[in-house]
């Protein structure tokens, strides 16, 4: 048998297919009990809200959301990554996406004006090495 020690907690523990401590494992599963049932009591909860009340860190509230734990609670709602706006699903909202995307559209559009230009100006320099030849 092998022992690793555990990401949690650091303690030593016999390696086993879970990937932390059986105490911490335990820990994690009443936290994450404590989560779901707050959720399905109180729809429209946020994050934060599920934070102060339980006393739970919010990165494993947003853990569990991100592995797909808390999908039947459609109703969690927590702030956009840029602009805190409360959303419920992926990590930016609506009007950040659009303007995430529409950032890389335009660096995609400006490489491409470079490139083209570089191009423009590759075979203009040939035309003007051909003439020199002439
Ligand atoms: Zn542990
Ligand atoms: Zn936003």
């Amino acid at each position: 048998m092998e022992l690793a020690s555990c990401p949690i907690c650091g303690k030593l523990y016999m390696k086993s297919a879970i990937e932390m401590c059986p105490k911490c494992l335990a820990e994690k599963e009443e936290n994450e009990e404590t989560i779901a049932e707050y959720v399905r009591t109180h729809h429209r909860c946020t994050i934060e809200e599920v934070h102060k009340v339980t006393g739970i860190k919010e990165i494993v509230i947003y853990r569990m959301i991100e592995s797909g734990h808390l999908q039947e609670c459609e109703n969690l709602y927590y702030p956009c990554d840029q602009c805190k706006k409360i959303i419920n699903k992926g990590r930016l909202c609506k009007t950040c996406m659009e303007s995430f995307l529409d950032q890389v559209k335009e660096m995609k559009s400006k490489d491409e004006n470079v490139e083209k230009r570089k191009n423009e100006y590759q075979s203009a320099g040939m035309y003007t090495k051909k003439y020199d030849n002439y």
